[in-house]
């Protein structure tokens, strides 16, 4: 079967949850035994999402081939588990970039480089590439921001082009807002109806319409949104707001979306009603409605912004699901622990994750709250920053370097506990400063996160980071009881740190939350969980 190109775009107002909507067509088509990959197109010129502030724009995804990404393609691999790579984050700067580089080279022949047909053609290019590397029956290409913004009108001019080039082998979904107003007591139709006329004014006639809704919209308005805006009306689905994300791709099922898009494309496969592919999820979904009961996990970092841990909070909630608990979790602004409010803010919690991050504000209270839960003995996860904070909080009051820090926070102090390591730069991949992707880690027998990774022995993690764990003092750490179970065998860098004799005190240097998925949660957070989970009986008795 040729390769098949689904483009999906949105209008009237950003956050109408475009990448699940994408991540939802995704797992609907894999269910049904296709082969699918997914890719987001970002219009801003950074060149990659790595140096976007957190506050901005959330959590940055790293792929397992080391790119720095937007966070939705955090949403893709959780629906679909299938990894993605750098070819699966696109932004306008890397689409200018190229374009700079050939010209630069003389690739253009001395001719007048201009959006149209150069920078559109590269965009082309880029959405036609993954199939060029291996096989996919589907290609989704969802294309960041809202119609209209002068940013993306290179994408839409690629797509208006693709779509006459392509045929019955592309599709076009457009995701806009219906807005209820309550004043008038009625839904709204006219803003999806200017989307589509700003559409179709680029050349691009939507295929197939999802409404974004707040309440349930009747047969009527689908069809009347059918009728202005020249859409087959079996090809209007409504996204309402559901209590769970996971829930998006049944309900797309089940209004036909999966069967629209087949039918568009001439699929040769017949669609079918039955999805053996779903049972799984099914199964996922009983056991979300299943879980009533809370467990409570304190989130000590400084970026106060939902998104911004936005693959932690998924990997925790999936691991509580996979529990038959509800994981409840609670923001705690580590620029606010002191060692006097430290016990108050942390004593209601069954477990703490102590947060990734960068830069030195907010670290002391990262350091404070790893002192309390060790003596506390609550379940404590620290990830990168997290477990770097752990070493440094154990250096200081175990160890006994008052001093102990990381260069990264004070280059002058003697102590560095955490260090840039020569190692770490020799395995760091060209170009970058930090250690970005994914890296192989040999498990120490018996130790806790042997057990909780099923008796492996080799694993491999995604990493974002620049310093590392000074071996320097790695025997002192060792005797006095926090051990170094993970190592990375090519440059022997410390990648898992863990207190025995603690129920559950273990800091990574990589990031585990990526690689946690709907259907595989990661086993790392399955085990803190757990841990938690006892915990929380007792705080209760
Ligand atoms: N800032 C730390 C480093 O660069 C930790 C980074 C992180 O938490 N991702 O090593």
């Amino acid at each position: 079967m040729d390769t098949k190109y689904i483009f999906v775009t949105g209008g009237v107002v950003s956050s109408l949850g475009k990448g699940i909507i994408s991540a939802s067509i995704g797992k609907l088509l894999q269910a049904r035994g296709y082969k699918v990959t997914i890719q987001k197109f970002d219009p801003y010129i950074n060149i990659d999402p790595g140096t976007l502030n957190p506050y901005e724009h959330g959590e940055c995804y790293v792929t397992a081939d080391g790119m720095e990404t937007d966070l939705d393609l955090g949403h893709y691999e959780r629906f679909t588990d299938i990894q993605t790579t750098r070819n699966n984050s696109v932004t306008t700067g890397r689409i200018y970039q190229a374009v700079i580089e050939k010209e630069r080279r003389g690739d253009y022949l001395g001719k007048t480089i201009q959006v149209v047909p150069h920078i559109t053609d590269e965009i082309k290019r880029r959405i036609k590439e993954n199939a060029t590397h291996e096989h996919f029956d589907f290609v989704i290409s969802e294309i960041g921001g809202t119609i209209g913004d002068i940013e993306s009108a290179p994408f839409m001019e690629a797509i208006r082009q693709l779509r006459w080039e392509m045929g019955r082998n592309a599709v076009s979904i457009h995701l806009t807002y219906v807005p209820y107003l309550h004043a008038a007591g009625e839904f709204k139709t006219k803003p999806t109806q200017h989307s589509v006329k700003e559409l179709q004014s680029m050349g691009i006639q939507p295929d197939i319409l999802i409404l974004r809704t707040e309440h349930h919209l009747e047969e009527n308005i689908l069809h009347k949104v059918a009728s202005f805006c020249n859409v087959e009306p079996e090809c209007v689905v409504q996204s309402e707001d559901m209590p769970s994300i996971y829930e998006v791709p049944v309900n797309m099922q089940r209004q036909g979306l999966d069967i629209a898009i087949l039918r568009k494309l001439g699929s040769p496969l017949q669609p079918d009603e039955s999805v053996p592919g779903l049972v799984s999820w099914y199964h996922f979904l009983h056991l979300q409605q299943e879980a009533k009961e809370d467990v409570h996990i304190g989130l000590v970092g400084k970026y106060d912004l939902q998104d911004a841990y936005k693959s932690i909070r998924e990997s925790l909630s999936l691991a509580a699901i996979y529990s038959g608990r509800k994981a409840k979790l609670h923001f705690i602004n580590s620029e606010d622990i002191t060692s006097d409010n430290v016990a108050e803010k942390l004593d209601g919690m069954a477990g703490i994750v102590i947060c990734p991050g960068f830069g030195q504000r907010g670290i002391e209270g990262k350091i404070i709250a790893a002192e309390y839960t060790r003596n506390n003995d609550k379940p404590t996860f620290g990830i990168c920053l997290g477990m770097q904070m752990m070493v440094i909080e154990f250096a200081r009051n175990v160890l006994g370097y008052k001093d102990a820090n990381s260069v990264e926070m004070n280059p002058a102090t003697p102590h560095n506990v955490i260090d840039l390591m020569e190692e770490q730069k020799n395995i760091t991949q060209k170009g970058g400063t930090m250690r970005l992707g994914a890296y192989e880690c040999k498990l120490q027998k018996g130790s806790r996160v042997y057990e909780a990774y099923g008796e492996e022995t080799l694993i491999k993690e995604r990493h974002r980071h620049r310093y590392e764990f000074n071996n320097a003092y790695k025997e002192e750490y060792e005797a006095k009881g926090m051990k170094c179970v993970g190592i990375n065998p090519d440059a022997d860098l410390v990648e898992i740190v863990e207190i025995p004799e603690k129920r559950w005190y273990i800091g990574t240097q990589f990031h585990p939350e990526y690689c946690s998925t709907v259907l595989h949660p990661h086993p790392l957070f399955m085990s803190f969980i757990k841990a938690c989970v006892k915990k929380n009986e007792e705080l209760k008795n």
